[in-house]
């Protein structure tokens, strides 16, 4: 598929059904029916960044800042293995308190569990990236956001995209299983750009592709933009399918939160993993990248058996392998 026709399909909404249909068919024949989980560890909510559209940026000073010890986080992932998970992904802010040295503790606290691990902790230099690899680290997601370079810079006061490609690149070069990925229904963003965005995941060989609406926060400069689109996000997910066959693309929490079937309705249109918030509840309300984040109140335990029903309920069953890219 080339650019003008993916531009094509992304602005034709009569060809929608056919788009969801033919990526959940490559999904079945690529990647079959079973569902991975990743049991998602949301470890610090501290952030030096100031991306304009994520309400953890340093400059909101109305979110009660936190930060799980050592300890706290070896717990979560004991508790979230014996669940049944077989992936953990840690994610937080970019919080420099987590050193190299404290990084590389919990990693390899977490990788004596039998468990594959991956960190979405933000951009770092190549010789960390190596730290973690050498930790026991096997993936890394790192969404580039949008490859608009104008659009880009605007969003991220003090940052670059060049770095961000850097980032991508060097850990595709260490041998992680590299996730990107971007955001649909920022501000200012093209139907062109997002075309790119996609034939970037395919340059780049992602391995792992999250895409996401925009959902505005109220203490961001964009409190009152509107949301993305659900159905646009889900075709750029249904591209990236047909155009990466045989990766691996959740149905992310951003799409349940815009649409109450969210995740069952991306499963059924190309999507293969589910990430279920695995933080204790005490921390799930202040890690508030954008607002009404579901499950807010709900225990991992509860959280694990509710979506198991529910991918059961359209005949697809949950994974008990690791989830590798499957080549
Ligand atoms: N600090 C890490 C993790 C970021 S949070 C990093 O830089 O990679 C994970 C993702 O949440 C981001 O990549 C972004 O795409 C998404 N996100 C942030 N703010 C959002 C918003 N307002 N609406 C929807 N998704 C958002």
């Amino acid at each position: 598929m080339n650019r003008q026709e993916i531009i094509d399909i992304l602005s034709d909404k009569t060809k929608n059904d056919w788009l969801f249909k033919t990526a959940n068919q490559i999904r079945h024949e690529n990647v079959g029916d079973e569902v991975h989980l990743r049991g998602l560890i949301e470890f610090s909510n501290i952030c030096k960044r100031q991306c304009k559209y994520c309400g953890l940026r340093s400059a909101n000073n109305k979110v009660e800042r936190y930060r799980l010890s050592v300890n706290e986080i070896l717990s979560t992932a004991k508790n979230a293995v014996a669940m049944g998970y077989k992936t953990l992904v840690l994610q937080s802010g970019e919080d420099d308190y987590y050193d190299t040295d404290k990084m590389c503790e919990i990693i390899s606290g977490i990788k004596k569990l039998d468990t594959a691990l991956t960190l979405s902790i933000g951009e770092k230099t190549y010789e960390d990236y190596k730290a973690y690899k050498k930790s026991g680290a096997d993936r890394y997601l790192l969404r580039i956001e949008t490859t608009d370079k104008k659009l880009y810079t605007n969003m991220h006061p003090g940052a670059s995209i060049e770095n961000r490609f850097n980032c991508l690149f060097n850990l595709k070069k260490l041998g992680y299983e590299t996730g990107t990925g971007c955001l649909v229904g920022l501000p200012d963003q093209t139907i062109e750009s997002l075309a790119d965005d996609i034939l970037f995941f395919k340059e780049l060989d992602a391995d792992m592709v999250g895409i996401g609406p925009f959902i505005p926060h109220k203490e961001t400069p964009f409190k009152d933009a509107g949301n993305g689109d659900f159905w646009l996000a889900l075709k750029v997910m249904a591209l990236t399918r047909i155009i990466l066959p045989n990766i691996n693309i959740p149905a992310t929490t951003a799409m349940e939160t815009l649409n109450p079937n969210g995740r069952i309705i991306a499963l059924q249109s190309g999507a293969n993993v589910v990430m279920p918030n695995v933080t204790g509840v005490e921390y799930r309300p202040k890690y508030e990248i954008y607002p009404n984040k579901i499950c807010l109140n709900d225990a991992p335990e509860k959280c694990r058996g509710c979506i198991e029903g529910k991918i059961n309920s359209i005949g697809r069953s949950i994974s008990r392998k690791y989830g590798f890219r499957k080549h």
